[in-house]
């Protein structure tokens, strides 16, 4: 059977400029060549004039947007396209600037008092992924992109914001659906409110299959996917990996997001995000996610070892790496020890396509349980003060176990994995994992 270009191992990049604004065409273009040196296959680009979240400034041709300061995306496509690189166009569906959420009142999600959710990351609306007239609206802007040569949409977002959404196309929704009003609190033992939270997982599959349907039917090649669930309770935003995957082409989540006192953070937390993914995704391509900032500082690199390890772990557990900076820290030290990462894929390919696990133990990860046991919290993503999660813990067992009897010798994945050190060593391990 023939391999599809995004089944083999990809190296995406994430090198969004910053302002997320563009003066000429040739102010984009010129970072494909940085993208290239840095063995990169595929990317993420976003062709939007974002700044404190979507204000519809595009840079690209569209019937929806509000103003269009300058049309690169032709230009960037052809460049990208000659450097070897797959554009995926990065498109925000659930952050909304102020001033253009106020614009567009019916699009919004709100809280229960019914006045909209401002505070996203700070300051910020969300659109409703249920409300008809943002669903158009971004629907279009799809069908819009789709009229160029991409290769593929990833959507940031679809999500549910935890306090939401109370609008009255979810309320008019819940109520044809379930035959009951919106329940008026979080109460778990309400049929009411875990009706609510199954309410948020279809809406947003929902949403998923229409924007799928918007792109197939202009460019059906292309592929679409979106910022999945990562090792955290499912609930609050209400994305459901399993039932998402029928509508994508690859599934990916924040995996490798890690920041602050990273001996406080697993070490093997792409590790663990590769392993659930693959178990999601029903065959499809996984994808994890890796910021290159230790999270919390935009401009902080992690170090070139700390680099090395998500990029390993992704690989060793059958993912392929997606790697996010800022375009003007492209050329610091974490960011060259990615673009080795990236030459070490390329070369070895033959060893990563199609790989298929040879676990003999499982360890169960229950969605269900952890919407009734930890509500809110990120249970594996970060060990709690003092020690380790219990996932965290079982899973540093199990691959260390695993590790010692794999059988990689002839390959040069393994003669270069940094996992091969002394875990003690690493800087990304936590205090108090058992060996
Ligand atoms: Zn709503």
């Amino acid at each position: 059977m023939m391999t599809r270009w995004y089944e083999k191992p990809l190296r995406i990049a994430d090198l969004g400029a910053m302002p997320f604004k563009f003066g000429t065409v040739q102010e984009a273009v010129k970072m494909v060549e940085r993208k290239k040196d840095l063995h990169f296959n595929a990317e993420h680009f976003g062709p939007f004039a974002y700044e404190g979240g979507e204000r519809g400034v595009f840079y690209f041709a569209s019937a929806v947007a509000d103003r269009v300061p300058l049309d690169l995306l032709g230009p960037y496509l052809a460049e990208a396209h000659r450097a070897g690189i797959k554009v995926l166009i990065y498109f925000n569906v659930h952050w909304l600037a102020l001033d253009f959420g106020r614009r567009h009142p019916d699009w919004l999600q709100l809280k229960r008092d019914g006045t909209p959710i401002d505070d996203v990351y700070g300051l910020g609306m969300s659109p409703c992924v249920n409300s008809p007239g943002y669903r158009s609206w971004s629907c279009q802007v799809i069908r819009d992109l789709a009229r160029y040569e991409i290769d593929g949409i990833f959507l940031d977002g679809p999500i549910f914001i935890a306090s939401g959404c109370y609008c009255s196309a979810c309320r008019d929704k819940f109520r044809a659906s379930f035959g009951r009003d919106l329940p008026a609190q979080e109460d778990w033992e309400d049929q009411g409110w875990r009706d609510f939270i199954e309410f948020r997982y279809r809406s947003i599959t929902e949403y998923m299959r229409d924007s799928r349907a918007a792109l197939k039917e202009t460019r059906p090649e292309a592929i679409i996917y979106m910022n999945g669930q990562g090792l955290w309770p499912s609930w609050p935003n209400g994305r459901d990996n399993r039932r998402l995957a029928e509508y994508q082409d690859l599934v990916g989540a924040e995996g490798g997001f890690i920041g602050g006192d990273l001996t406080r953070e697993s070490l093997w937390k792409p590790a663990m995000s590769a392993k659930l993914l693959e178990t999601q995704a029903g065959g499809k391509p996984t994808v994890v996610f890796m910021a290159g900032k230790n999270c919390g500082w935009n401009h902080y690199l992690l170090t070139p070892v700390e680099t090395e390890l998500l990029y390993a772990d992704t690989i060793a557990h059958g993912a392929s790496p997606w790697y996010g900076i800022f375009y003007e820290n492209s050329t610091g030290e974490g960011t060259q020890a990615a673009g080795r990462m990236n030459e070490l894929i390329e070369k070895s390919s033959e060893y990563l396509e199609r790989t298929s696990s040879i676990a003999r133990v499982g360890l169960m990860w229950a969605r269900r349980g952890l919407a009734t046991t930890s509500r809110g919290s990120a249970v594996t993503s970060r060990p709690s003060p003092g020690g380790t999660s219990p996932s965290t813990c079982w899973t540093s067992r199990l691959l260390r176990r695993s590790l010692a009897t794999m059988r990689f010798s002839s390959c040069p994945m393994w003669r270069a994995c940094p996992m091969r050190r002394p875990a003690a060593s690493s800087p990304g391990c936590g205090t108090g994992v058992p060996s």
